[in-house]
């Protein structure tokens, strides 16, 4: 069985060389998943001549066809394969995944008006097959549940834990759908396939992931950096430390006396050049993180990942111009401790966005960084013995204290949502090319 990351970090940019064709050829699967089959059916169909089936019933099974691929699709994307996040990103799959979940609840509407349009112009009964019907009736309201309570989640104040473990219901509606695919005579080739995919899906989930991707590590320390945000330090063997890009992030599940067991999405904010434990800085903001403080020394913690294309790795950029608000600056610490900690002296300008003095992560580190690397705090509410910028970082201020790495840095941003509109905006008045400007966020 192989440990992941314990090959120490990987050397900037080769590795990603390949994941450009590779994110080709998986657009490329992903489509013939998803549209083959019904696109099979209906050259069948057509094959077959025009009076065989009306036009409606061949399109309603073309529908179904699709829905049945593209459920099979998302259970590939819901499984965090490996191979989905170099070429991807495992954020940008998750995001597409939530997105193709509309798509497919229009399709779970559309599938069954069709076919009954299409049974009722061929004079056809609708309920020959009331099993299959009944079964197909149970996968449109299991699936249509899952994708409104996805979608209105917030607005229906579900916290997102509950809605976590409700969404497993969705491995319910595939095997609902699957079945009556059966029972209404799926070509069996194409209802195994499907299946099949499902099914590996599936396995990697229960069963892949943790032999290949999760490990166990132990909680070395635990430290408060600020009033609200302390950092858990995980200590690996130095033989086989977590190895990641900088900037990119995993999934922590603490094992803590007394507390419910919870994974969340944090950045692996150390240093990827092996020596040192691998670090969460966490923020209190909700129901897990408020709890940070109570994480001890040798508490046990299931770390899966890494994850994220949200590293200057990718890119290998000549200068980096580094934009982070509030607790935004994890990714972008681990890309300054691996700068300095592989003595790589290429300019780098971190504009740092707070609300307060208090509230400055990192400050001594920032201090005691490199003379290649240049640090601006900016505070929107600072006080009156404040002696540095006010306001908040605009194209004004990008332009005063970065403007010599526009010509040819990379630009990686990280804060609350607002404030990363507002930058990447004023990035792209300010002339950089959308390539050149990434971007990353704290929600899935
Ligand atoms: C790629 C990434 C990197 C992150 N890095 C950091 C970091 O370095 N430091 C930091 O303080 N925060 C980070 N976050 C944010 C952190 O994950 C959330 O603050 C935390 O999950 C909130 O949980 P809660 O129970 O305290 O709050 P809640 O109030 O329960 O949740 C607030 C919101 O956080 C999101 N969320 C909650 N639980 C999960 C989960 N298990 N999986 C996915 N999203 C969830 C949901 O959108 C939810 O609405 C990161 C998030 C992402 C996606």
């Amino acid at each position: 069985m192989s440990e992941p990351g314990s090959e120490g970090a990987p050397p900037p940019g080769r590795h990603w060389q390949t994941s450009r064709a590779w994110a080709g050829a998986l657009s490329a699967a992903w489509g013939l998943c998803v549209l083959g089959p019904p696109a099979a059916l209906v050259a069948a169909a057509a094959a077959a001549g025009a009076g065989a089936a009306p036009a409606a019933l061949v399109a309603g099974r073309a529908v179904g066809l699709a829905v049945l691929a593209a459920l099979a699709a998302q259970t590939v994307l819901a499984a965090r394969p490996r191979a989905l996040d170099r070429p991807f990103g495992l954020d940008r799959v998750i995001r597409f995944h939530q997105r193709a979940a509309v798509g497919v609840a229009a399709a779970v509407v559309l599938h069954p008006l069709l076919a009954l349009q299409g049974l009722a112009s061929a004079g056809a009964p609708v309920s020959d097959r009331p099993w299959g019907l009944g079964l197909g009736l149970a996968a449109a309201a299991v699936l249509l549940a899952g994708v409104a309570a996805a979608v209105f989640r917030e607005e229906v104040r579900l916290g997102y834990q509950r809605w976590r473990r409700g969404h497993r219901a969705m491995w319910l509606g595939v095997g609902l759908a699957l079945a009556h695919a059966l029972a209404m005579g799926a070509a069996p080739i194409a209802w195994g396939a499907l299946a099949a995919v499902a099914a590996a899906a599936l396995l990697w989930r229960l069963v892949g992931r943790h032999c290949f991707n999760v490990r166990r590590l132990r909680v070395g320390d635990v430290r408060q950096e600020t009033h609200d945000t302390w950092t858990i330090e995980l200590d690996a063997p130095t033989d086989r430390p977590l190895a990641h890009d900088p900037g990119q992030f995993m999934f922590l599940r603490l094992h803590r006396r007394d507390r419910p067991s919870e994974e969340h999405p944090f950045t692996i904010a150390s240093s990827p050049v092996p020596g040192g434990p691998a670090a969460a800085t966490i923020k209190k903001s909700g129901d897990f993180t408020d709890t940070v403080d109570r994480t001890l020394r040798g508490d046990g913690a299931r770390v899966e990942g890494p994850f994220g294309r949200f590293s200057f790795v990718r890119d290998d950029p000549p200068a980096l111009l580094l934009i982070a608000g509030g607790v935004g600056i994890t990714p972008i610490m681990s890309m300054l401790r691996c700068l300095r900690d592989a003595g790589d002296d290429r300019p780098a300008t971190l504009l740092c966005a707070n609300r307060t003095e208090a509230d400055i992560l990192f400050r001594r580190e920032l201090e005691a960084m490199p003379a290649s690397v240049k640090v601006v705090h900016v505070l929107s509410k600072p006080g009156a013995d404040w002696p540095g910028a006010r306001g908040h970082v605009d194209e004004a201020f990008i332009r005063a204290h970065a403007g010599d790495a526009l010509a040819d840095a990379h630009a990686y941003v990280c804060g609350p949502p607002a404030m990363m509109r507002a930058v990447t905006g004023a990035l792209r008045r300010l002339g950089l090319p959308r390539r050149r400007v990434h971007a990353e966020r704290f929600t899935l």
